[in-house]
């Protein structure tokens, strides 16, 4: 998070706004579990486990949605046959 979605002031990484005092913890442990499921795809990818690896991908991307969390999906798309996925994933406008 690199502003305040309530007021837009930048953050400066703690648990409250240093502006509005908005309570930004619900939203830093999105991220921070988003993150998780990004490294436990990239964990499953290198055993090879391509199902688990697009399970994590999937659920970091709905968690939140980065260039990297859509790029890890859309490759652990390809790699479970779910090419209708992986292709929307690249070709938006594509569903
Ligand atoms: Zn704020």
């Amino acid at each position: 998070m690199e502003r305040c979605p309530a007021c837009n002031a930048e953050y400066k990484g703690r648990q409250f706004c240093h502006r509005c005092k908005t309570d930004l913890s619900l939203l830093l442990d999105i991220e921070n579990r988003a993150e998780e499921h990004l490294e436990q795809a990239c964990s499953a990818f290198e055993l090879k486990d391509y199902e688990n690896m697009f399970f994590h991908a999937k659920r970091s991307h709905s968690l939140l949605s980065t260039a990297e969390s859509q790029k890890l999906l859309a490759s652990a798309a390809l790699l479970v046959k779910k090419f209708n996925i992986a292709v929307s994933l690249t070709c938006p406008g594509t569903d």
